[in-house]
């Protein structure tokens, strides 16, 4: 995961590399550092906690040179200590790197280096490379012109290293020149002004340009401040690039008037549907239009089946969608856990198309996911809101988010633009085949009519977070609901956890009486979601339940649902509306509940424990 910044030019590089890190600190926070290059000496400075933490330590280094680099590590190999921190420099003192990733064969790398006098300070695998690095560049005969054996010691290391990388590396013989190389960790170059960026996420850099190059996998950039070179970590050829523009600037990614990146973002939920839905149906009003599909209406025909890859709360959008495709489309649809999906070897159908849902693009298991359709010859299309990342690229088609940069490590719009995108999917493929004209229309209005559903929720949180307050002492909690809101109710567990540290289950309602019901009491209160639709009394039905197990009750219900007196202790009352636009609304409220109850708790909303943004690390 973590957060990488590199930076050559004429300003003063520890300033902006700290602004930058201070960005990219909902990647990982266990510790950050920064390295600059000054008076022929690497200048380090590192310190485990916040970037604030570096702030304090960086003041007592007098920082003045243009040329440096920056990382907030989200540790995997050795404890969450100064030393362990990153930069790491070589034990020759020539070579400095930061790292996002894992070196999967360190340990054999790191005899090999002991054998040949190397030391190492830390237990990170990132040392390891870097002493390797160290080692071939000591080897490396002198260029006849410029210097590539630089370029070519990082290479050759990276010939031996088996894993995940994404990383930045200085030489101290080459001041005013970077290297950096990527393998399943995203890399973002940017082109300035007379200066160079390299970052982990555009999110650092848009302050100095909005002009970038995406990084591959297996390439290589050699940056100084006036020019960049691109070539493969292979074979040294020369790679192909483009510069792309950044369509986002340093507003969007900033917390403006809010507490927190997550509030920001429930708040901003309405503007982000409308944005995820502009210009996406058809002319005649009876279904939604993609433009970067990728695939006829011949095609998609053929499709008999589709398959669904994602982690986390990508998941519980692919579980709504797959209730809406076999609502709409009446086609079979599965689901389930990239993590799983890469190894579990899972039969596959013919003519299945695959999709994969990542907020960021860059998720490592969804990635895996994709990787592994791809090769098995099936076609795979992507949600993704990062434009450019990698998931976006492999891709052989797919649907932009389009909800500007989602910074809280709790993901909220990215989830309910997705629900949209999933409902909007749903209602194209139904239109292709048995959902009629008018039925279409009504889908096509529902959604439509979503992003005001939504403020109307919104205008409830003074309520909600009176609520939140009175249940933030629990140490457990439930939430329980049924069809399209049953992934809702996992959502909602899972933000809890997340970012209150609160044990919550999510369940389909009924399964309760199967095992959970067992956790009831008055010390385990249970969030139930009611919409009005055919089974509501089964759902009000197993509230009794819990109520007659002394279990609290917070209900979050349609208004037109008539809730028995006294069933539910608390109650959150969301508009009528149509199935296809129900999970969106009913998120709302699970997502305010457990951000007011994070904030209760005086929990670090942003930045929960054990957890960062991307999952970038396997
Ligand atoms: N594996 C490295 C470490 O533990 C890098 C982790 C990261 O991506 O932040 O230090």
């Amino acid at each position: 995961m973590c957060g990488i910044v590199g930076y050559i030019g004429k300003q003063k590089a520890a300033p902006l590399i700290i602004e930058g890190l201070k960005r990219l600190e909902y990647r990982g926070y266990d510790s950050a550092g920064v390295v600059v290059l000054e008076d022929g000496a690497f200048n380090v400075a590192k310190k485990i906690g916040r970037v604030a933490n570096l702030e304090g330590e960086a003041a007592r280094h007098h920082f003045h040179g243009t040329f440096g680099m920056g990382h907030t590590r989200w540790a995997t190999h050795g404890g969450v200590t100064d030393a362990n921190a990153h930069p790491h420099v070589s034990s020759d003192g020539q070579i400095a790197l930061i790292h996002n990733g894992v070196i999967e064969n360190y340990a054999t790398i790191k005899k090999f280096l002991l054998g040949r006098g190397f030391t190492f300070k830390s237990e990170t695998d990132t040392e390891v490379l870097c002493n390797l690095i160290a080692y071939h560049y000591a080897k490396e005969p002198p260029a006849a012109e410029g210097d590539s054996r630089f370029v070519e010691s990082v290479r050759k290391a990276l010939h031996h290293a088996e894993g995940t990388y994404g990383i930045v590396v200085m030489a101290l013989a080459v001041p005013g020149e970077l290297v950096t190389a990527r393998k399943g960790s995203p890399l973002i170059l940017g082109i300035g002004d007379g200066e160079s960026l390299v970052a982990s996420d555009v999110a650092a850099i848009v302050s100095r340009t909005q002009n970038v190059v995406y990084l591959k996998d297996g390439e290589i950039a050699h940056l100084r401040a006036k020019d960049f070179s691109i070539t493969t970590v292979a074979s040294g050829e020369a790679a192909a690039h483009v510069i792309d523009k950044v369509n986002w600037s340093i507003a969007d990614a900033e917390l403006g008037a809010y507490a927190h990146f997550m509030e920001k973002e429930i708040f901003e939920q309405p503007v982000a549907l409308e944005n995820a839905m502009r210009g996406r149906f058809a002319e005649d009003g009876s279904t939604a239009q993609f433009g970067g599909l990728n695939i006829t209406a011949n095609e998609f025909r053929g499709i008999e089946r589709f398959m669904f890859c994602a982690c986390g709360t990508a998941l519980h959008a692919c579980m709504v969608t797959e209730h809406l495709i076999e609502r709409f489309a009446r086609m079979p649809v599965e689901c389930d856990y990239a993590s799983e999906f890469r190894y579990r070897n899972t039969p596959l159908y013919r003519n299945t198309l695959f999709f994969v849902k990542s907020q960021s693009g860059e998720t490592i298991d969804t990635l895996a996911a994709l990787r592994e359709a791809k090769r098995k010859g099936y076609k795979v299309l992507a949600v993704v809101n990062v434009v450019g990342s990698t998931i976006a690229r492999e891709a052989d088609g797919g649907i932009y988010q389009h909800v500007g940069p989602e910074v809280g490590v709790a993901s909220t719009k990215a989830f309910t633009s997705q629900l949209l995108i999933g409902a909007m999917l749903a209602l194209y493929i139904g239109r292709m085949r048995d959902l009629s004209f008018g039925d279409g229309v009504q889908i096509v209005n529902a959604l439509k009519g979503a992003p005001d559903l939504v403020r109307r929720v919104l205008q409830q949180a003074p309520h909600i977070r009176a609520i939140a307050r009175r249940y933030a002492h629990y140490t457990d909690m439930l939430f329980l609901g049924r069809l399209s809101l049953f992934p809702i109710a996992l959502e909602g567990a899972l933000k809890l956890k997340e970012i209150s540290y609160i044990h919550a289950e999510g369940y389909p309602a009924a399964e309760m009486k199967h095992g959970p019901i067992a956790l009831v009491s008055e010390k385990c209160p249970s969030v139930f979601l009611v919409p009005n639709g055919d089974i509501v009394n089964k759902i009000i039905s197993s509230m009794q339940e819990i109520k007659a197990r002394k279990g609290p009750v917070i209900a979050i219900a349609s208004e037109s649902v008539e809730l028995p007196a006294g069933l539910a202790d608390e109650v959150i009352r969301i508009p009528e509306c149509h199935d296809a636009v129900l999970p969106i609304v009913a998120a709302v409220p699970v997502q305010l509940l457990s951000y007011y109850i994070a904030v209760e708790r005086g929990c670090d909303v942003d930045k929960p424990r054990n957890l960062a943004k991307s999952v970038t690390v396997e």
